[in-house]
């Protein structure tokens, strides 16, 4: 159990939105009810700094000129300069500069500059990446620390224990995942009690499984703690350190970070929310957010307009099961007005790869007949060129069919989940 677990809390996956969706019982893409926000590390170390964890001296840079500066300023022993972008694995990716490793270590500060060069500008692809990479438009420059053990450390949100969860393990640095499948002996776990906080004892026996000795124990036992601090002073969802590391001075530091937030805490978290940075994201996507709609992109040909997450899993299903294949699904959720219809329509009007559009909507809050208009608006002003296959269903539906009907448009409506998704097929084989 505590593997699976692993291999959930460490979806290292630091690029955007998770995506999951089961089509035929495989795995296709993962919904998460709205978009987590993640920060680079060197703002999460930022936030880590302000509440008294250990993370190393740092500057941030854009210009290898920058990182050079910082990297003479810091005036260390030796630097680690690190490509920020979203995804891990960073230390064993590659630029398409042709520079081999995300994370460099280096005594001469020129050469700082030389790698920040070959940093910059160019896509760094790793394990978690895209198989094109991730652009660097920023890198870390830090006072680099001898190691001289890596562990993993992580506080989670964990849904089999309805709260927050510590996950550690003494073999760090590396894929926790692999530890996780091939000695799941290693991975340790401390289910958090959320009124009572973290208690001496369990952050000593995490210190102790991490394998920390002596007065490092009772360092690492601090730092636990004030992880768990920060994990609910920032409403996060994960906070992860791979490696939480020993040096040879008898230092506890987090030498990498990562953040999740929850979407939910916004209103109460105004300040983080600002550092959000959507370059990595897609910009459909970021597109949707403006407009309180959520889009998730797939690779077939039929967009999916629908409202929650249940029913876009219940239509991309039946849309695969017809033998069609969906290009997106944009989900409206709840209170809707008919303007996010009509942005909505704009926004799968825009994608090249969509050859047919079915609207898939239960009315229980949603209004039907709000939809119907929003659609018809939608289909006249956007000059809309694929086939729309309308299945309305719940409250004001009547109303809602007699707007399409009289609207004069070529709508396609349909019965019922099945019929439209049929219908919906048979319009883009047809062609
Ligand atoms: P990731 O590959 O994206 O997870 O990036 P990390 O920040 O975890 O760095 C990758 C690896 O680089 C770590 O596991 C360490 O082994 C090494 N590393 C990072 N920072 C330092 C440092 O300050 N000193 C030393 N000696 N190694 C470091
Ligand atoms: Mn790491």
């Amino acid at each position: 159990m505590a593997a699976s677990m692993v291999v959930k809390a460490s979806n290292h996956l630091r690029t955007s939105a998770a995506k999951c969706l089961f089509l035929n019982n495989q795995q296709v893409v993962q919904l998460t009810p709205r978009r987590w926000l993640n920060l680079q590390e060197y703002q999460s170390k930022k936030l880590m700094a302000d509440h008294g964890v250990t993370v190393q001296r740092f500057f941030v840079a854009d210009t290898a000129n920058d990182a050079l500066e910082a990297a003479k300023r810091l005036k260390a022993r030796e630097i680690v300069l690190k490509a920020q972008i979203l995804a891990g694995g960073r230390g064993k990716g590659v630029f398409n500069s042709g520079l081999k490793g995300g994370v460099h270590l280096t005594k001469d500060c020129n050469i700082v500059g030389q790698l920040a060069k070959q940093m910059l500008g160019y896509n760094l692809v790793t394990k978690q990446t895209p198989k094109e990479g991730v652009k660097v438009n920023k890198v870390m420059v830090a006072e680099a620390l001898d190691i001289t053990r890596e562990t993993y450390f992580a506080i989670l949100m964990d849904r089999a224990c309805n709260g927050p969860v510590m996950v550690g393990s003494p073999q760090g640095g590396v894929d926790i995942e692999e530890v996780a499948a091939t000695n799941p002996e290693l991975i340790f776990k401390e289910v958090i009690d959320i009124f009572e906080g973290v208690r001496d004892d369990q952050a000593f026996r995490m210190a102790e499984n991490l394998g920390f000795k002596g007065s490092l124990q009772q360092q690492a036992a601090d730092q636990i703690k004030k992880l768990y601090s920060l994990f609910l002073k920032v409403d996060a969802t994960q906070v992860e350190v791979n490696p939480f590391g020993e040096t040879p001075e008898g230092q506890v530091v987090c030498f990498d970070a990562k953040i999740n937030f929850d979407d939910n805490a916004e209103f109460r978290q105004k300040e983080i929310f600002a550092m959000d940075d959507t370059s990595e994201s897609d910009p459909l996507e970021t597109e949707a957010a403006r407009h309180d709609l959520k889009y998730i992109g797939m690779d077939g040909n039929i967009a999916c307009f629908v409202n929650g997450a249940g029913l876009a899993m219940a239509t991309c299903d039946i849309i695969d099961l017809h033998g069609g294949k969906p290009a997106n699904f944009l989900d409206l959720g709840g209170g809707v007005q008919e303007s996010q219809v009509y942005q909505a329509f704009k926004l799968l009007n825009a994608d090249p790869k969509v050859e047919a559009i079915l609207v898939n909507i239960f009315g229980g809050i949603v209004n039907c007949a709000i939809i119907a208009n929003g659609i018809t608006k939608a289909c006249r002003e956007l000059a809309l060129k694929v086939p729309l296959v309308v299945r309305l269903e719940g409250t004001n539906v009547h109303e809602a069919k007699r707007i399409l009907s009289e609207s004069g448009l070529p709508i396609t409506s349909a019965s019922d989940l099945d019929d439209a998704a049929r219908k919906a097929v048979a319009s883009v084989t047809r062609k």
